[in-house]
């Protein structure tokens, strides 16, 4: 095998094993007659020549459609771009922070602020600079969730391959995606199904509304193909919501996403051992230590990379939830492709994939993810194969 091959592929294995740092030790112990004349892609990054260097805007997605929940409606979802530069690549990340989840630019800024990647030799050091990046603050989990995208997208362009295949992942497995019909009145939400379902597989609606039935039948009234539903946490009542569950269940409805709040852990876990569909946590799981917690209580986890940290832990929730026996879904905030890529890189572990976000979006920054017949399909470029708009 030539050294280049081999530096390629032991490093694509210590990725996936977290054991970067012994790159150089390998490259080391080559003998020196094979040292290639020109630097290679590959052992730049090991070499730790250059320095990573982080910058970060603030920048405003417009939502192509007003955006409604029962309290409130807006039209646009602040986010952070970022871009880590080294040797003269770029890797792109985002923090999507929609107002409801508390977080806001000011704080992602300031996080941001505290971050020196500069201490690290290389960008390879993946799980040392997400060790130090968890430990700044407790929180601020979109701004650590850019952080990793970048620092993978980054790695994978190093590297000359699709992050997809650093984890080893089968880009022909990439699920298809749910997409949200927004509550509306029966003839919007027909007219809207109508153009929908000749583009998608799967449905998704969010209920817990006294006019959730009315929904789901006018959407049956123009297709049959399979729903998804939300409740975000809006049913109380266990025997009201199991009914529910049993009269979605006959219109079609494949799984039900956090039906209950997610304090009523014991009512949940009631539920889900006499649903004849999948529960699923979202707003009850957000990292990876929250899996132990529901298990029991819920079918399933639903994974989003802006509330786990990025790519890195939500990889890890989907081994530890597939041992435990649980379905794993990921899902998105209103995000660019950026950030929608990054999620669908890991979208061929998955039961259900609800990565619309980027098709919420008016001024999108790249184009990534794509769609074909309803399935994501996933750029072969090296990286998150982000072309910038
Ligand atoms: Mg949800």
């Amino acid at each position: 095998m030539k050294r280049r091959e081999f530096l390629s592929k032991a490093a694509l294995g210590g990725i996936a094993l977290g054991l970067a740092p012994q790159l150089s030790a390998i490259e080391q112990s080559l003998p020196v007659w094979c040292a290639p004349t020109t630097p290679m892609r590959g052992e730049k990054a090991g070499h730790g020549k250059g320095k990573m260097r982080l910058s970060f805007r603030p920048y405003e997605l417009s939502l192509r459609h007003t955006f409604t929940v029962s309290s409130f409606s807006r039209n646009t979802t602040p986010t952070v771009q970022i871009g880590i530069d080294y040797e003269g690549y770029t890797g792109h990340g985002e923090a999507s922070l929609p107002p409801y989840l508390g977080y806001t630019t000011e704080g992602t800024i300031q996080f941001l602020k505290k971050v020196d990647l500069e201490q690290f030799e290389s960008p390879f050091l993946i799980e040392d600079i997400l060790t130090y990046i968890d430990a700044i603050d407790s929180g601020e989990s979109p701004a650590k969730a850019a952080i990793d995208i970048a620092l993978h997208d980054l790695v994978g362009q190093l590297m000359g391959q699709p992050v997809y295949r650093l984890y080893g992942l089968n880009p022909k497995r990439c699920p298809s995606t749910s997409f949200t019909i927004g509550i509306d009145t029966p003839e919007v939400v027909r007219e809207k199904t109508l153009e929908c379902a000749g583009k998608f597989n799967v449905l998704k609606i969010k209920v817990g509304r006294s006019t959730d039935k009315e929904m789901v039948e006018s959407i049956r009234s123009v297709t049959n193909l399979p729903l998804v539903v939300d409740a975000n946490q809006g049913w109380t009542d266990r025997e009201q919501a199991l009914d529910m569950i049993f009269w979605l269940h006959e219109h079609g409805v494949l799984m039900a996403e956090q039906p209950m709040p997610k304090e009523q852990i014991d009512d949940t876990a009631w539920l889900t051992e006499r649903s004849p569909i999948p529960i699923i946590a979202d707003e009850a799981c957000q990292r990876l230590c929250d899996i132990n917690r529901l298990k029991g209580a819920y079918s399933g986890i639903n994974i989003k990379l802006m509330k786990c940290t990025g790519i890195r832990e939500a990889y890890k929730m989907m081994v530890y939830a597939r041992a435990e026996g649980m379905k794993v879904m990921i899902g998105c905030m209103t995000e660019t492709s950026c950030g929608v890529t990054a999620a669908a890189s890991l979208s061929p572990l998955v039961d259900f994939a609800d990565l619309d976000g980027n098709l919420l979006i008016s001024n999108d920054l790249y184009e990534g993810v794509g769609l074909q017949g309803g399935k994501l399909t996933l750029p072969d470029r090296p990286g998150l194969g982000l072309k910038v708009l």
